[in-house]
């Protein structure tokens, strides 16, 4: 970090170019269109961890299913039956195991609820990441390993909800949780195909699949 009077400087966790902030708030990056929450305000696990628990994200919260549904049916339309994925950033219950009921197997691992580090020694058809992408600190990190775990065409559903067309961040509810760090637009998520060797299949309104190449 490079700090002059209000101005601070950081690489882009994604694409590493330069990021300039003149506040604690959001910068966008002008390579990957990515904004980056200022790395200054980012809560501590225990912080994180805490926000985390507030969620009500259980298996007989229905509009919490809901919610997945549209993701669990793009699942179903583009993995093969009987395929192995990884719900990567599970959370505490296993919603989209319930979705998916038998049509797939799966393996859950999420850094706070679930860290299965097994889970991470496998080769996946298809790996999940349902809301977890923009909680990523250090996504370059994060899609760097994701992609070494895929198959050759290995499928990664991306749910996240983009910045496409958000007048601006400044009020935007998305960008109101602190836990929120890196939100993409559809530029982000093409980039984030260029430069992991994907490439991008189908867009939906909040979620990309990518296809290992
Ligand atoms: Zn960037």
């Amino acid at each position: 970090m490079i700090c002059y009077g209000y101005i601070m400087k950081y690489n882009c966790p994604l694409c590493k170019s330069i990021l300039t902030y003149s506040s604690y708030e959001f910068a966008r990056c002008l390579v990957c269109d990515a904004y980056v929450r200022n790395p200054m305000t980012y809560l501590n696990r225990s912080e994180e961890h805490e926000r985390y628990k507030l969620h009500k994200n259980t298996l007989d919260n229905q509009p919490y299913l809901n919610f997945l549904t549209p993701l669990s049916q793009l699942v179903k339309e583009h993995v093969l039956e009987g395929s192995l994925g990884l719900d990567f950033g599970c959370g505490p219950v296993f919603a989209m195991e319930k979705l998916l009921k038998d049509t797939v197997s799966l393996n859950h691992y999420d850094a706070f609820f679930y860290p299965n580090e097994e889970a991470l020694n496998e080769q996946y058809d298809f790996i999940i990441l349902s809301e977890v992408i923009e909680h990523f600190h250090h996504p370059h990190k994060e899609f760097q390993r994701l992609r070494s775990l895929l198959k050759p065409q290995g499928l990664l559903f991306i749910q996240t909800h983009r910045h496409d067309d958000i007048p601006s961040i400044n009020n935007w509810y998305y960008a109101k949780d602190p836990t929120h760090v890196f939100l993409c637009s559809l530029k982000t998520c093409q980039s984030i195909a260029d430069m992991f060797n994907f490439k991008m299949i189908v867009v939906t309104n909040r979620c990309v699949i990518l296809q290992a190449n």
